[in-house]
């Protein structure tokens, strides 16, 4: 029998009638089941977030880092069995689980370090304006499948933060390892300030439209991004949105082929490639090219795809069937076109688990649909490039706008092609590192606004003036 696990609304676990199953992708069989809420249970959880507001914006700032903290404390104290739940609903073997949730605590600490300090705008003889921060009220959180322990504290720690309540809706195929958490949470969270529901995805236009909701943080598709900010728009609602991302790395003539193989492979490859900032194209100088890709072909051999819970595996499975089909799809595509595959290509449709080997494409055209849109999976193309102007012109035909690569002997060269890239994030020599106190959000169709760093924190208010006029009445 699988675990069935609870909501949490206005300080309690909850039930509903109406349950949804949940998959460990690595096998198909249901691994839990949980509530699916509708908008009697939306209103509720909205209700006590707005009632939590009104004491909890008031609460020193001091007491709320204090609260995220213990909330932080009480995944670090449970982290070996979250880590091993990660795994069997979301697929990433366990090492990868493990850093989800030892970032998820850490993030959650660093998050709550931030300051947000009031700005002097005049203090003169006639008056004294400054600018102070407030919280926007309640917010929604709905998260994708990817990262979603670390997706979710990382909307639910600055709101926290900033004095707003939550509404948090994890992704309908992997709801579990957040409600055990909302589980460890209940007696920590003061009632309402954090409300964990789950459903269906039809339940995430309840929420854009809802009344009583004053701002979305979204991470997820690109085309689910533009339903929120249409959505979002009839009450002017705030939002966040971190969406999809194509990213290009830029492999320079004099880079270290030994030393970079490895890491490029990790940079596409990591959660079966399911990260929005991934490396999803790369571009190799000509001069060494086949060297290069030979020596990322030879790697990619050696890592084993499998099951996430066994030991060995690098690569678990895709995480859902709707994006395994699509990945498949892809692979076909590529197929169909004649592209030369140098590693993979050949999925095999029998047995369970949603398996797709790994998969590395020679050369494909600009235009091949595996390197024009987000794969999203463990497919990665190498393309071949002449010159640094080339190179970035193509890096940046793209709609999207998150993250990129540069990898160079020279870093100061490697900079300088960084500064030309259309994106929110670019490492230089590195891959996938994200700073707590750094903005991460999305140019282009990647995004709008900011999570992360005093940036982030930002979204999660409003700026009230106030000016004083000294002496007015002398
Ligand atoms: P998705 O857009 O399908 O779903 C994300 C969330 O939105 C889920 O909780 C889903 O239930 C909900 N949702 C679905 N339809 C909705 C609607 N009409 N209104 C409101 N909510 C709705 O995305 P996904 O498939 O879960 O995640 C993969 C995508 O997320 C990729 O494109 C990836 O690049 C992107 N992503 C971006 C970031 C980032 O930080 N920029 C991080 C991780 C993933």
């Amino acid at each position: 029998m699988a675990e069935r696990y609870k909501n949490l609304i206005d300080g309690e676990m909850v039930e509903t009638t109406a349950t949804m199953e949940v998959l460990n992708p690595a096998n198909e069989q249901v691994m839990g089941l949980v509530p699916s809420c509708g908008e009697s249970e939306l209103d509720r959880a909205v209700a006590a977030a707005r009632k939590a507001f009104k004491t909890w914006s008031k609460t020193p700032v001091d007491d709320r880092r204090a609260v995220i903290n213990k909330l932080a404390d009480a995944i670090e104290q449970n982290f070996e069995e979250l880590y091993r739940l990660l795994t069997a609903e979301q697929g990433k073997p366990h090492a990868q689980a493990q850093m989800e949730i030892g970032a998820a605590s850490a993030i959650m600490r660093a998050q709550a370090s931030l300051n947000l300090d009031e700005t002097i705008n005049e203090d003169s003889d006639e008056r004294l304006s400054r600018t102070r921060r407030v919280p926007v009220g309640v917010v929604a959180g709905i998260v994708p499948w990817n990262f979603p322990v670390l997706m979710a504290v990382q909307k639910i720690a600055p709101a926290l933060l900033s004095g707003c309540t939550i509404v948090l809706k994890p992704s309908p195929f992997t709801p579990v390892t957040t409600l055990r958490i909302a589980e460890l949470w209940k007696d920590i969270a003061p009632a309402g300030t954090v409300n964990i529901i789950t459903g269906e995805d039809s339940l995430g236009p309840l929420m854009t439209a809802h009344p009583d909701i004053d701002k979305i943080t979204f991470t997820g598709s690109t085309a689910t991004g533009k339903k929120i900010m249409e959505g979002a728009s009839k009450d002017l609602k705030r939002i966040t949105l971190e969406l999809g991302g194509n990213d290009a790395s830029i492999v320079l003539p004099d880079a270290d082929v030994a030393k970079v193989a490895e890491q490029l492979f990790w940079s596409s490859f990591t959660n079966a490639g399911q990260i929005c900032v991934a490396a999803k194209r790369i571009y190799i100088h000509e001069d060494i090219y086949d060297e290069l890709s030979k020596a990322i072909a030879d790697y990619a051999r050696t890592v084993v795809v499998g099951d996430g819970a066994q030991q060995g595996t690098g690569v678990g499975p895709i995480q859902n069937k709707k994006q395994f089909d699509r990945v498949c799809e892809l692979i076909q595509d590529a197929r169909d076109n004649g592209y030369k595959f140098l590693v993979g290509g050949n999925v095999d449709p029998s047995g369970s688990g949603y398996y797709v080997p790994i998969t590395i494409l020679d050369n494909p055209p600009e235009d091949a649909r595996i390197v024009a849109e987000e794969q999203f999976g463990p497919v990665m193309p190498l393309m071949k490039f002449s010159t640094t102007d080339e190179v970035i012109q193509r890096a940046n035909a793209s709609d999207y706008g998150l993250a990129g690569a540069v990898w160079t002997g020279d870093p100061a060269k490697g900079v300088e092609v960084a500064e030309q890239l259309e994106t929110g994030t670019v490492w230089v020599n590195e891959f996938l590192h994200l700073s707590p106190f750094a903005p991460f959000g999305g140019h282009k169709k990647s995004g709008f606004g900011a999570e992360y760093g005093v940036e982030g924190l930002k979204e999660f208010t409003y700026t009230q003036v106030i000016t004083v006029k000294k002496d007015a009445f002398a």
